[in-house]
């Protein structure tokens, strides 16, 4: 046993998701990304004298709506507060978020992790809030730039309880987030652009500890694999620390994606005070129960339900379930499909097979797929029926189709030829004509060397130029060389 097995992780995430509103949280400056700097910015987001904050509805629906999907409590009445701190890219000298009363408490996630297993992760809150500017220090060699237009831009910050216990679980708890926030069609979950961010603190302590460690913050992950990496260096380099009788500073690290190691910022101990209080331009917002019923009745279907639908009507396997949920478009395309066939399990692998790697070879997303899953249906009914085979229907008949989506899957099986012979009269004349070649043959086989029947199907299959149905065949020459 190595001495890291004796320490028990304990982490908590919090996670910044940007919110696919037009407009900003407290004004009508556009929430785009990009834009010339500082060019969606107006005096409200400077924060002016004289000028007052307006809360964005849209943001309160979607904070409204994530809070039902992860089964929260949503709050009724509330509140806004100021917290007051000074930096460059924070025009007004205070950000407006939620303090003591945030939109949306309690509620969980439930990640699935490599191993089948599922990890409920409970959440302590979600609020809502404005994004800073951005500072960039990185484009003018001897002065740091400001750029304003994310300034005011809407959050929601969900804040975990510290329930995760290692960097596979924060992994698959932000892959579930990410999920989530897009088939709500509430935020791109794009890390890689900053939309979702996540701060992870991380203690560690002895296992069956009765009280956690001091927690360390760390801070910008781009992704979720160096929200795992930071973990697993901070695991390592805590133990260390605790086994060395050295004490852990309560601090804020950042992350360097460089080495995967973790860099001290800034002590907790003389922690700013943000001086929150109530923010006096703006009214509290009242959610009524009325309202979130009515937005309880125009949820999208979220991809739990879609698990349970795939695994127990459809009969699917976790793995093919898990799979075609995975991208919202893909599980859309699968349910436009299953409308028109009840052979649920050809569909899914007609979609994770070879539509996949058809848009995978040629770089598109199913959003971009232009072949109609009727379409696909129609080639499905035509394997069922034993019209084609399988890999006359994915090889040639199904590229076809997508070049010319106007004929029907049988028209086009029929000019290219790809009808499979399964009329038994016909095929039976064909499999005397072949076995008449191999007398001796057909002794040996009786003698009971039966792997030659292989070869005798191959004949067949020869003289039908390839549209015998091979499952009939075999059948067939199997009953005609044991007669
Ligand atoms: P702070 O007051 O420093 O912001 P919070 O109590 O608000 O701390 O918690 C922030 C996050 O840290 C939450 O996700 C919480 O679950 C997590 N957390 C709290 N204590 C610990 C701990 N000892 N180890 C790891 N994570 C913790
Ligand atoms: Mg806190």
């Amino acid at each position: 046993m190595s001495v890291y097995d004796k320490y028990e992780t304990v982490i908590g995430l919090e996670c910044h998701i940007q919110l696919l509103t037009k407009t900003k949280m407290y004004s009508s400056d556009i929430a785009e990304y990009g834009g010339l700097p500082n060019t969606h910015v107006s005096v409200v987001t400077l924060g002016h004298p004289g000028t007052l904050p307006v809360v964005n509805k849209r943001a309160i629906e979607f904070a409204v709506k994530l809070g039902i999907a992860v089964h929260s409590n949503i709050r009724e009445e509330n509140q806004f507060a100021r917290k007051n701190y000074f930096y460059a890219d924070l025009p007004k000298g205070y950000q407006i978020t939620q303090d003591k009363t945030p939109i949306c408490n309690g509620g969980y996630i439930t990640a699935k992790l490599k191993d089948g297993t599922e990890k409920k992760v409970n959440l302590t809150r979600i609020h809502m809030e404005e994004d800073a500017g951005k500072s960039l220090h990185d484009i003018d060699p001897f002065e740091t730039l400001i750029d304003l237009n994310r300034a005011g831009t809407p959050l929601l910050e969900i804040v975990t309880e510290p329930d995760i216990r290692s960097g596979e679980e924060a992994y698959a708890y932000l892959t579930e987030v990410r999920k989530l926030v897009r088939y709500l069609d509430i935020c791109d979950g794009n890390m890689e652009e900053s939309s979702l961010r996540c701060d992870a603190n991380i203690s560690v302590m002895l296992k069956g500890a009765k009280e956690f460690g001091k927690k360390v913050e760390v801070k910008n992950m781009n992704s979720f694999r160096n929200v795992q990496r930071a973990i697993d260096f901070e695991i390592k380099r805590q133990i260390d620390l605790v086994e060395a009788g050295e004490p852990i500073a309560g601090e804020t690290r950042s992350f360097d994606a460089e080495d995967g190691s973790t860099f001290s910022l800034r002590s907790k101990e003389n922690a700013n005070d943000y001086r929150y209080f109530p923010e006096p331009d703006l009214q509290p917002v009242f959610v009524t129960q009325e309202y979130i019923n009515s937005i309880k009745t125009n949820m999208p279907v979220l991809p739990d339900e879609l698990f349970k639908l795939y695994t127990g009507q459809y009969k699917l396997s976790d793995y093919d379930a898990t799979q075609l949920i995975e991208l919202k478009e893909v599980a859309a395309y699968y349910n436009q499909l299953v409308k028109h066939t009840t052979n649920h399990k050809s569909a899914a692998n007609w979609v994770m097979g070879p539509i996949k790697s058809f848009l995978n070879e040629r770089a598109l997303t199913i959003s971009e797929f232009t072949l109609a899953p009727d379409k696909i249906a129609e080639i499905i009914a035509l394997i069922d029926s034993g019209a084609v085979s399988n890999s006359a229907a994915a090889q040639r008949l199904f590229p076809e189709l997508v070049n010319h989506p106007t004929k029907t899957a049988q028209q086009l099986a029929q000019e290219l030829d790809l009808i499979q012979n399964s009329n038994s009269n016909e095929l039976q004349e064909l499999v005397t004509q072949a076995l008449s070649k191999f007398p001796e043959k057909i002794t040996e086989y009786k003698n009971g060397k039966t792997g030659l029947l292989g070869m005798f199907v191959g004949e067949v299959m020869k003289l039908s130029k390839g549209k015998a149905d091979p499952k009939i065949l075999n059948q067939l020459v199997k009953e005609t060389l044991e007669k």
